[in-house]
């Protein structure tokens, strides 16, 4: 059957990228028998401007009908003054709590040719590629009871919950496993299961569900170590599988790695692979408009959607395989430019894709 994709291109370099992502996705409909239909609606401040709202009601059902949606990017300086209920980021926030996308799938890869844009040595890094998946809707960012109280003797103290139920933790299991039998097959489960009982509990569940998956081997780690690691030896990880609050920060270490956000693509998957795909980066307002931006993250995006959302296994290599002959060839956006390369635009970079996608 046919799948349905929701393009929303957003805001800023949002439209600019995803008109180039668009460009492969026809491609692949035209040429490589890719059987998919997509259309775009408006979604942040771009949507805020036209209907007064971040998402609309509409739009939001035409995510819920889709098979997938590809995100570019949301918000600006344009609506930084509003109130927050209807800030452009309200959208991503929404859609990604109405479409239950629990599970954030963040790799973190430095292709070889780029391995100098990395903060750590060249060798330590060229050629790294790991997969963070992080738990997007619980743990302790949504944990109840929260807040900030007074004390009898009148201090004050702050206070959260850091909390999992097993089922909770079984769905994101099952996310990271799977995720890790499309690649080497080994999972690194992150916790700190020494102090915290929540994180005990986690790795009972990540115990008990692996023996679903025999082919992956399954460790665990606790995340100091994990933080450790990831800085000293990070090609030592596969997958890597870990709650909201420790994957928000080792994804992002993860991806500092690389040293080039405009590389990063990302999921966020719901129960039945249905995800929302998009780059890590913003929207850029500094290079919108200019034809400046990288638009491979956003590329690299469509690549995961066909891998982790429809099983496109070849069609995804052959995007992967192309952004890597782009950088063999020397084009370069402004962000990953360096001497003796060749700087491109955002819509010539497009045209190389293209071009090694044949
Ligand atoms: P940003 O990621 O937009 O930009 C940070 C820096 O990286 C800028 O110098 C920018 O020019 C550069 N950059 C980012 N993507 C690039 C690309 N594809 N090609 C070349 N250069 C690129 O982060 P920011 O400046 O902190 O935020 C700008 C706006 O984006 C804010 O309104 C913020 O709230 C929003 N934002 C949205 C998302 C999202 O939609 N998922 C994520 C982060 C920030």
């Amino acid at each position: 059957m046919t799948k349905k994709v929701l393009v929303l291109p957003g805001d800023g370099i949002g439209p600019e990228i995803v008109g180039q992502a668009t460009r492969v996705l026809d491609a692949l409909i035209a040429d490589h028998g890719l059987d998919m239909a997509y259309e775009s609606a408006l979604v942040g401040g771009s949507s805020f401007d036209e209907h007064g709202v971040p998402l609309t009601d509409e739009v939001l059902e035409k995510a819920r009908q889709a098979d997938s949606v590809l995100l570019g990017a949301v918000g600006g300086p344009k609506w930084e003054q509003f109130e927050i209920a209807v800030r452009p980021e309200k959208a991503l926030l929404k859609l990604r709590s109405e479409l239950e996308l629990f599970g954030n799938l963040r790799p973190a890869i430095l292709y070889p040719q780029l391995a100098s844009a990395s903060s750590l040595k060249p060798e330590l890094v060229s050629g790294l590629d790991v997969l963070i998946v992080r738990e997007l809707t619980g743990g302790i960012y949504f944990g109840q009871p929260r807040g900030i109280r007074t004390k009898d003797n009148g201090e004050r103290e702050g206070f959260n919950t850091y909390v999992y139920s097993e089922s909770e933790i079984e769905r994101i299991a099952h996310v990271a496993f799977r995720a890790a039998m499309l690649r080497d097959k080994r999972l690194c489960s992150v916790d700190k299961a020494n102090v915290l009982e929540v994180t005990e509990l986690w790795r009972e569940v990540m115990t008990r569900i692996g023996k679903e998956y025999p082919e992956v081997e399954l460790t665990h780690m606790y995340v100091d170590n994990a933080a450790m690691q990831l800085v000293r030896a990070p090609k030592q990880f596969d997958v890597m599988v870990t709650g909201n609050m420790f994957g928000d920060i080792l994804s992002d270490c993860a991806a500092m790695l690389t040293g080039s956000i405009g590389m990063l693509p990302s999921a966020s998957l719901d129960a039945n692979g249905k995800g929302m795909y998009e780059p890590i980066h913003g929207s850029a307002p500094d290079i919108a408009g200019q034809n400046k931006a990288n638009p491979l993250a956003t590329i690299l995006s469509v690549s995961m959607m066909l891998r982790h959302s429809f099983g496109e296994e070849a069609l995804a290599d052959k995007i992967e395989n192309a952004v890597s002959t782009v950088l063999d060839q020397g084009y370069r956006t402004g962000d990953i430019y360096t001497d003796g390369m060749k700087l491109v635009s955002t819509t010539e970079m497009g045209d190389a894709v293209l071009a090694a996608l044949k």
